[in-house]
């Protein structure tokens, strides 16, 4: 199974979070369409926290399949192995494979409790573990490292359930896709024709097409705001994605956080930059305290220093918007400054999540891996929720993190998050 984790890769839209996964001899990813609907180009990471670009190249929605390009990963070989002749039967074991809530990968075991689940006027391979949205468009494995299934929360209300769409089904989906060039193509489920062009009907056998598939869905305002406003700054902003209305990257050394919390109240945007000194404490807190860089504050918390700014969310509607994008983009320039300005000066260490720390992070990452083992989902724990629990909780994390609001606080909100899993 160790290998087949390397071919695993999280899916990251404006939207959310999913899985997808690389086959033996296919250049492309494949996942749910309803992980990537409303998009046309996506960020997929490895299991190395490398990000990538991914063109969305051909969508199924009545199968629930997608293909996703990825130039990058072209020459990355798969390892998830395909049979349509390998039979799925009753009680044999699988491996759901994903990034639940977005969350690390996560390997979940169930049994196959009926390999021909009929649901909605398809057969699917249906399992006693719990999928959740996160784990859409993950291979469900057996033990040989063999696909059994495509996991698809589509139908995850009842507890001890989960769906997948069967390998046979992804087969054929395969099989039917034979272009050398990258378009979006939207396939026909009647007459397994392809159509490019924006259209109702397919071109084909007449058959009636959703026209929003070949629609792109809207961003929030506030998303095209801190979007456009990641662009000024030199970043993809796609790449930068964490998950709804929330962004992560690196202005040179530092790691920076862009996100709405207060249920959508703030606009806020932090980085951690140094651990507190040795020595030189006093000087340093004098002039942490002196407020020298507004409209930013900095602040302690955990023995870090972490640079934030917070305006209310209205303000990206009103005459200051031009003054809160340049904000944010000072912000991430300033923090990258401070961290060295902080370390020269006062001799504090970088931030744990600084670049030059991830060489460090990556061995530690690989030592944890290694102990990595299967993990068996209790299905009562996971429940499908619109904006991802984790997302809620590193929100709820940084707030407090910057002081802004109280440990009490703090408990109360992370215990409701956590009892809606
Ligand atoms: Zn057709």
């Amino acid at each position: 199974m160790k290998n087949t984790k390397k071919s695993i890769y999280k899916i990251i839209t404006a939207g959310g979070t999913g899985t997808g996964f690389k086959v033996v001899n296919q250049d492309f990813l494949i996942t749910n369409y309803h992980v990537i609907s409303g998009s046309k180009v996506v960020a997929v990471e490895d299991h190395n926290k490398n990000r990538f670009l991914a063109q969305v190249a051909m969508v199924n929605p009545e199968v629930d399949l997608a293909f996703l390009n990825v130039e990058d990963l072209k020459k990355v070989e798969g390892t998830i192995i395909l049979d349509a002749t390998k039979e799925v039967i009753n009680t044999q074991k699988v491996y759901i494979n994903g990034f639940p809530f977005g969350m690390p990968f996560t390997v979940t075991e169930g049994i196959v409790s009926s390999p021909n689940q009929p649901m909605q006027g398809r057969n699917y391979v249906q399992t006693d573990a719990a999928v959740n949205p996160g784990n859409s468009g993950g291979p469900m494995l057996n033990d040989e490292g063999y696909l059994v299934g495509v996991t698809t929360s589509k139908f995850t209300e009842a507890d001890n359930v989960g769906f997948g769409i069967k390998h046979t089904d992804v087969i054929k989906q395969i099989n039917d896709y034979n272009f050398d060039d990258i378009k979006y193509r939207v396939k026909c489920n009647s007459c397994d024709s392809f159509t490019t062009e924006e259209s109702e009907f397919c071109s084909n056998c007449g058959n009636s097409i959703n026209i929003s598939v070949f629609e792109e869905f809207e961003k929030s305002h506030f998303a095209n705001f801190t979007e456009e406003a990641l662009t000024e700054l030199g970043v993809n902003p796609i790449l930068c994605r964490a998950g709804r209305d929330f962004w992560e990257f690196h202005q040179g050394s530092a790691r920076v956080r862009i996100f709405t919390t207060n249920n959508n109240k703030y606009l806020f945007a932090t980085s951690p930059l140094n651990n507190l000194p040795k020595s030189n404490l006093g000087e340093l807190l004098t002039y942490i305290n002196s407020n020298k860089v507004p409209p930013y504050q900095l602040g302690i918390y955990d023995n870090k220093i972490f640079i934030s700014y917070r305006t209310h969310l209205s303000d990206i509607y009103s005459d200051r918007k031009d003054e809160v994008k340049k904000a944010i983009i000072n912000l991430a320039l300033k923090a990258d400054e401070l961290d060295d300005f902080f370390k020269d000066t006062y001799g504090c260490e970088m931030a744990m999540e600084s670049k030059t720390n991830d060489k460090l992070v990556e061995t530690v990452k690989q030592a944890t891996e290694e102990k990595e083992e299967v993990i068996e989902t209790k299905t009562d724990e996971l429940k499908t929720t619109d904006e991802s629990p984790m997302d809620k909780l590193k929100k709820l994390k940084q707030l407090f993190e910057m002081e802004l609001i109280t440990e009490a606080d703090y408990n109360k909100k992370k215990e409701e998050i956590l009892d809606t899993l």
